[in-house]
């Protein structure tokens, strides 16, 4: 007996960027596999996980890049950014500078990516309440001068990781439908 492939309406394609250690991988692995490794990672290159949801009743398949440790080195490339109709920003919640460099990011959104690629700005590791550096108010401000959308999740807990691809995708589904 065959397997009944399912319909893919669209592919979606979202690159993951930010800082180093703010918790890039663990949000994908969450939003992918719902799994949070505690091992940390040692690939350097470039990866992508996918995972199928149903938005307004298509099938769409999110193929969701990681930049697997080359953050580090400034080696994030335009084919990296190449076809990306998403971007997930992050930045955690316990390290100010992690904050202060997303305006750098965006920067290398505007420069490298498509013009019209949605963007959520997410502060990571909510779970760390009593080591919070960043307020949730200079972030909603940041994100709403920028026309970005933005929130708050645990990769270790899982909160609002799902909620935050959702609207992500279907911001990305509004703008290319
Ligand atoms: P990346 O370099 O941005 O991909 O960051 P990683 O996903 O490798 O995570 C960096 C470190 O932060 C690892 O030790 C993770 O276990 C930890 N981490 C990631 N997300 C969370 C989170 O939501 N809460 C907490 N407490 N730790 C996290």
């Amino acid at each position: 007996q065959e397997y009944e492939h399912e319909k893919i309406d669209y592919v979606f394609k979202v690159v993951v960027i930010g800082d180093s250690a703010v918790g890039k991988t663990q949000i994908l692995s969450r939003f992918a596999k719902n799994e949070f490794c505690f091992d940390s990672k040692s690939t350097i290159g470039v990866e992508f996980q996918t995972r199928t949801v149903t938005i307004n009743g298509k099938v769409i398949k999110a193929q969701i890049w990681d930049t697997a440790g080359q953050e580090r080195y400034r080696a994030v490339t335009s084919a990296y950014y190449r076809g990306a109709l998403g971007a997930t920003l992050v930045y955690d919640i316990t390290k100010r500078a992690s904050f202060d460099h997303v305006a750098r990011w965006v920067e290398e959104l505007r420069t490298h990516a498509d013009s019209s690629i949605a963007i959520m700005l997410i502060g990571n590791k909510g779970d760390l309440v009593d080591q919070r550096a960043v307020p949730t108010a200079d972030a909603v401000e940041f994100a709403e001068d920028q026309g970005l959308f933005f929130s708050e999740t645990s990769a270790l807990s899982g909160e609002n990781v799902e909620s935050a691809f959702f609207k992500l995708l279907e911001e990305i589904y509004k703008v290319i439908s």
